[in-house]
């Protein structure tokens, strides 16, 4: 999982868009309103981000659900854990 991929969506807090949630160059969760109003929330401790992981609706969840197959275990969840 390459920094900057998009993790999933989440209502932005400020004007309630969806707002677009990247993974930012530490591995923790980035939200950016990019639809809205341009905020950006960024998580900088441990707890912030498995707040914001734990509110986010998950674009990979829906990509499978749409257009894949069964994607091969291990991966994507093995690294989740460990950014956790
Ligand atoms: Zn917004």
């Amino acid at each position: 999982m390459a920094k900057g991929d998009l993790i999933g969506h989440m209502d932005c807090p400020c004007c309630g868009s969806q707002a677009d949630v990247n993974e930012d160059k530490n591995g923790r969760p980035l939200m950016f309103c990019r639809h809205g109003c341009k905020a950006q929330l960024f998580t900088r401790r441990p707890e912030q981000a498995e707040g914001m992981l734990s509110r986010i609706r998950r674009a990979v969840v829906q990509a499978v659900d749409d257009n894949k197959p069964e994607p091969a275990k291990g991966g994507f969840w093995e690294n989740l854990t460990g950014v956790a």
